[in-house]
């Protein structure tokens, strides 16, 4: 295995907790372990939920957690100046211009409301598509007709060989959204393969959006990121067996520094709630456990 870069992708739409933490600790061990770069990429184009304290944050727990950062900005301001998505709008629209002319998207003007009242677990089932919308009117969506779409492979950290189909709960996902921005799935794979990322780690529940992100580059014809490698990890919950969510205050890592917790305490935390036999108390301990 011969990996290149790896990223830590957080949204500037909250505090980041616990699971952001082992997620992030995680990415680091394995590119320690494989002498991979990490780039830190800001996924800042919802740009209703941003708040610059979000970003802030965002620094504040990577140094608390002592990630070394190969690419990527250093400061709120750099972020802001040089690697916010807004930079990369250009290379999104051009995107967007391929889907386009893959005939494959279509318009959708649902809102979540009747999405969830036609369905309730609120995954949409192609309403739109006999509907022929233009793509050009205002206040739609474009999303992608994966009806036709064949079996994705790829492959699963180190080396297991996946293969599988679109599920229902990304089936028609979402590549522009009604404010004409650049949806996630589109930016992810467009910056991913921009700045080269080989080794992609993120939660079990963003599965279904691992194989919406192949059907798109498959659409792009983007192979680099099609050969990716994906470490889809255990989702993992508070110290009291719930969920976690970037609002929950609790758990939050700035809650915890706060509180006057130590790096070694978030280990000990983290060891205790992924069942780890051992104390863990440092970030070799954490490696050797998370990685056989
Ligand atoms: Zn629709």
């Amino acid at each position: 295995m011969n990996f290149n870069y790896t990223r830590i992708a957080p949204t500037p739409s909250g505090f980041l907790h616990l699971g952001n933490a082992y997620s992030f600790l995680l990415t680091k061990a394995l590119a320690e372990k494989h002498g991979i770069k990490i780039l830190l990429r800001i996924d800042d184009l919802d740009r209703e939920r941003y708040r610059t304290e979000f970003v802030e944050d965002i620094f504040e727990t990577l140094d608390f957690l002592e990630i070394p950062i190969d690419k990527g900005p250093k400061s709120v301001q750099e972020f802001e100046s040089e690697w916010s998505q807004i930079h990369r709008m250009g290379l999104y629209k051009s995107a967007l211009e391929k889907v386009r002319d893959s005939k494959l998207a279509f318009a959708c003007d649902c809102s979540r409301k009747k999405i969830t009242q036609m369905n309730p677990t609120g995954h949409y089932l192609g309403q739109c598509l006999d509907r022929r919308i233009p793509l050009d009117r205002l206040d739609t969506s474009w999303r992608i007709n994966t009806l036709d779409s064949d079996f994705l492979t790829f492959t699963e950290y180190p080396d297991k060989k996946v293969t599988d189909i679109i599920p229902e709960e990304t089936a028609f996902y979402i590549v522009r959204k009604k404010d004409r921005l650049p949806a996630y799935h589109l930016t992810s794979v467009v910056d991913d393969v921009h700045f080269g990322v080989d080794l992609i780690v993120r939660g079990k529940d963003l599965y279904p959006s691992t194989l919406a992100q192949l059907d798109l580059a498959r659409i792009l014809k983007e192979p680099q990121f099609l050969a990716c490698t994906f470490f889809h990890n255990e989702l993992i919950k508070g110290p009291s067996n719930e969920k976690l969510s970037k609002s929950a205050g609790s758990t939050s890592i700035q809650n915890l520094r706060k509180e006057g917790k130590k790096l070694s305490d978030l280990f000990l935390t983290l060891g205790q709630i992924i069942g780890a036999k051992e104390e863990l108390r440092t970030f070799e301990d954490f490696k050797n456990h998370v990685i056989k």
